[in-house]
């Protein structure tokens, strides 16, 4: 992992685009028509290490994460009443409205400024739900984010995670959106740098797999023995080497669970060019890690050939990318969705918005 001088701790971070580090004298009502658009990228955990079992029932974990340009798509706007639309391909998997984490965030930020008016938010759901890529947690950390923006907040990045702790464990750091190392129970974070443009195949059988299942079926205590130092400034292949010496303490339970995930594993290996394959999160979705973007969009062409049901999405997390609120970062194109996969049924097809209000 990344030395002390290689990282810095996250309340002490440059804020690219932070447009609430004043008070902004107009206020809320500075551009009524604003429409805030914010990304909310999957999160890749390349390594995950269950270090504790906690008296609470929590586990501590240890994790390298990173985010992919792959991204959920939300839209707020002022409105009369509060409202979430959602559409996209895997939107029929989301949960009722009351327990959308879109919803539960943006409600909670309401408590803390009552006088801001209604929003109607708009999610486009581009991520398989339940499948250890952190998705719920990326929408909740945009809507922070956006709802920050569309209000003018003056709450800081430390505060907004203190917030987003409250809804899952994953969300603070979906709220920093750029490589970590995440330990505890998710609320302790460390930038990582220095990593190389890291090409990903992911994989997702297309069956929802519920974190806490995962959970009880995990039969290890936790293990705490140290990570070799992560290679600085490396290429894809020794970071590939490097990240072979760890796991993901989750993988055997997941696939107690889903024993798909252990024929995803193994295809994943199987093919050209393959570095490492491994779960993400608590599964289902795993990951292939490829020398380069081309053997990644191969290899998914290949794998897609043999497994139309499966959900087949090469991505590349850029090299020390900026933060995902700034504004550089929100007009980063998404990944082609022609290059997903099945694609007998497109990822991006024109979405079907299902409207719910409160
Ligand atoms: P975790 O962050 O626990 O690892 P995950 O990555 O496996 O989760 P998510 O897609 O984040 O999977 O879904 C976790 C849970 O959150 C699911 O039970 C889902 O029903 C619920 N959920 C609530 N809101 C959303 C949302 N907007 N998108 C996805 N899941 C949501």
């Amino acid at each position: 992992m990344p030395t002390a001088a290689e990282r810095g701790p996250l309340s002490g971070m440059a804020r690219a685009g932070d447009d609430t580090t004043g008070d902004d004298p107009a206020g809320d009502d500075a551009a009524p028509d604003r429409v805030i658009e914010e990304r909310a990228p999957a999160k890749v955990n390349l390594d995950l290490r269950v270090t504790a079992r906690r008296a609470d029932g929590y586990h501590d974990l240890d994790s390298l994460v990173v985010f992919t340009e792959l991204a959920d798509r939300l839209t707020l706007r002022r409105a009369d009443s509060w409202s979430l639309e959602t559409g996209g391909p895997f939107a029929a998997g989301l949960p009722a409205v009351e327990d959308d984490l879109v919803w539960r965030a943006a409600q909670r930020l309401h408590r803390y400024a009552p006088d801001r008016p209604p929003v109607s938010i708009r999610l486009t759901k581009n991520l398989p739900v339940a499948g250890g890529i952190g998705g719920g947690s990326a929408d909740a950390a945009a809507v922070l984010r956006g709802l920050r923006r569309l209000w003018n907040l003056t709450i800081d990045d430390e505060r907004l995670r203190e917030i987003g702790l409250g809804l899952g464990a994953d969300v603070p750091a979906c709220i920093h959106g750029q490589p970590l190392r995440m330990r505890g129970i998710g609320e302790r974070l460390d930038p990582v740098r220095g990593l190389p443009d890291i090409p990903l195949l992911l994989v997702n059988p297309g069956r929802a797999l519920p974190t806490a299942d995962v959970f009880r079926s995990l039969r290890i205590a936790g293990t705490a023995a140290p990570r070799a130092p992560m290679p600085v400034g490396a290429g894809v292949t020794r970071l590939a080497v490097w990240l072979a010496s760890s796991r993901n303490d989750l993988e055997e339970a997941a696939i107690a669970r889903q024993p798909v995930i252990h024929s995803i594993l193994e295809e994943l290996r199987a093919l050209p060019g393959a570095l490492l394959a491994r779960m993400s999160g608590s599964g289902a979705t795993c990951f292939g890690l490829f020398a380069t973007p081309e053997a990644t969009r191969e290899a998914a062409r290949t794998l897609a050939a043999t497994r139309p049901d499966w959900w087949i999405a090469p991505t590349t997390i850029p090299a020390d990318a900026p933060p995902n609120r700034s504004a550089p970062w929100e007009n980063r194109p998404d990944t082609d969705p022609s290059d997903c996969h099945p694609r007998r049924e497109p990822l991006f097809r024109r979405p079907r918005w299902g409207v719910a209000k409160r």
